[in-house]
């Protein structure tokens, strides 16, 4: 077998991979990241990144005016789902309300940035790219201390020892599993999705999401005059059939539009799911992205969230003077604060949206009229959702003040007879709003116990 020394192997190309190596390639070390796929194929995937997302990427020097690619989202736009009303009158929340924001976000069609970050990432020093090698084992070192990895490529298998190995392969990733690090998973729904003209887009400029109890669906702008539209699977619909009723809640111009479309072109695919590793770093392994951990595309988070870890690994590594070790254990603690809110967050909002309790509908409608008559909650829903406000002690205290607008909404809910209901629903809200703070309690005592280990 052939041998190969590097200071950091990096598993996987995509947007966690290449961020990683941006931000480690200014501190001098010798990295290589090996990407198994030569072309990235068509899968739906991310594509909405936040203000903090597109920041870090222009830190990292991997975007700038002249990238030429994405079109710019302004905040986002939702439908709420009436039963009685097939079009509703969006509520905005534009990132220009939130304090700290000084620019928009970006949407970039999928395949076009995750080949804009790698060609990029190729030039910067001391970064090598090993397309169509892929991590295939992962062993202990001689020492029993640290792991090495075997890459396989067409021309064999390669020992490639790294003081630093990253796991960014991704939320089925191999590195997770061969190290044993335990993970839990749900699978949600599918997403299927199409490009279409972005002309008839309903708020044009912003994230628009679609609620419906079929699934959320979404449509933004990718490129100059294409948008792309997703519509969420839930498990068992026959997905024709879910699209057909996703798209009673588009306006006419632009249904027309996708269902043109999807009659030219075979829609993309993708599986939305919940991975939750118990750990995110093990000897000298750190998993970034969605390896280490994903929740429902929701928050339209993950792109942002894996440059954040890129970030936090670098500042890990300069704060702990190069000590892997030390490092590693600031980087888990970092990284796991920032994806427990947003997963948090995700999961209350898709429970709020699609469940069909009595107190899902309560959140839901609470939600919209926090929304609708208070621009400060618009703003601290926005930071949370793009991670500018990454503090799950905060998400508890909007979620406390999401559910007293359920006061506002008694009047009407007492003229319609509901007060039996509204009353059972508050009670089972007040007590969930304590399982907000009970999760950054347990949180807390695993990573001091982490630590102490
Ligand atoms: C339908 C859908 C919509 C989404 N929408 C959004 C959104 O709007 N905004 C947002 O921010 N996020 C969104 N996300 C999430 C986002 O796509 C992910 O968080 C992000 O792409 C994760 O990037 P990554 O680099 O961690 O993983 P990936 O993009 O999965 O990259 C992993 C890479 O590792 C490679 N690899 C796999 N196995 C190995 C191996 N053994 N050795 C070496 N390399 C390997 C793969 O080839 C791949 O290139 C969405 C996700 C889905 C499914």
């Amino acid at each position: 077998m052939n041998e190969m020394d590097v200071d950091v192997l990096i598993a996987g190309g995509g947007v966690a991979g290449s961020a990683a190596a941006a931000a480690l390639s200014p501190l001098g070390l010798k990295i290589l990241i090996v990407e198994p796929k030569a072309s990235h194929g068509r899968r739906l995937a991310g594509e909405l990144i936040h203000p903090p997302g597109i920041d870090g990427l222009k830190q990292l020097g991997l975007l700038d005016e002249n990238s030429g690619i994405g079109s710019e989202i302004r905040g986002f736009s939702l439908f709420p789902y009436d039963p009685d009303q097939e079009h509703k009158e969006s509520v905005t929340l534009p990132y220009s309300e939130v304090e700290g924001l000084t620019h928009g976000g970006m949407a970039i069609e999928h395949q076009s940035l995750k080949e804009h970050l790698l060609e990029k990432v190729k030039t910067f020093p001391g970064v090598e790219v090993w397309m169509g090698g892929r991590v295939t084992r992962i062993e202990k070192t001689d020492d029993g201390q640290d792991y090495c990895t075997i890459v396989t490529s067409e021309t064999g298998s390669t020992r490639v020892s790294a003081r630093l190995i990253i796991g960014a392969d991704g939320p089925m990733s191999q590195v997770r599993k061969m190290t044993g690090i335990p993970h839990e998973t749900h699978r949600y729904s599918g997403m299927l999705g199409v490009e279409v003209d972005d002309t008839h887009l309903p708020t044009p400029g912003y994230g628009n999401i679609f609620l419906n109890p079929l699934g959320i669906s979404y449509a933004y702008s990718v490129s100059q005059g294409r948008a792309r539209v997703m519509f969420e699977i839930l498990r068992g619909d026959d997905s024709k059939e879910s699209i057909r009723e996703h798209l009673k809640f588009f306006p006419a111009p632009f249904r027309d539009d996708i269902e043109a479309a999807m009659a030219e072109d075979k829609p993309l695919a993708a599986a939305n799911y919940r991975i939750v590793p118990q750990s995110n770093v093990k000897a000298n392994i750190a998993l970034l992205g969605d390896a280490r951990g994903c929740c429902h595309p929701l928050t339209a988070s993950g792109i942002t969230t894996a440059v954040k870890d890129a970030l936090s690994l670098r500042d890990a590594l300069v704060a702990a003077n190069f000590d892997f070790h030390a490092a590693l254990r600031k980087y888990a603690i970092a990284a796991g604060r920032v994806q427990l809110t947003r997963r948090t967050l995700s999961e209350e909002l898709r429970e709020a949206f699609l469940s069909h309790t009595n107190e899902a509908k309560l959140l839901n409608e609470c939600i919209f009229s926090y929304w609708n008559n208070n621009p400060k909650g618009r703003a601290h829903s926005l930071a949370l959702l793009s991670t500018l406000d990454s503090s799950i002690l905060s998400m508890g205290a909007q979620f406390v003040l999401v559910v007293m607008q359920a006061f506002r909404l008694l009047p009407s809910q007492i003229r319609q007879g509901k007060l039996g209901s509204w009353s059972l629903s508050m009670l089972k809200l007040a007590f969930k709003s304590l399982s907000i703070p009970q999760t950054a309690v347990r949180h807390w005592l695993r990573e001091q116990h982490a630590m102490a280990k």
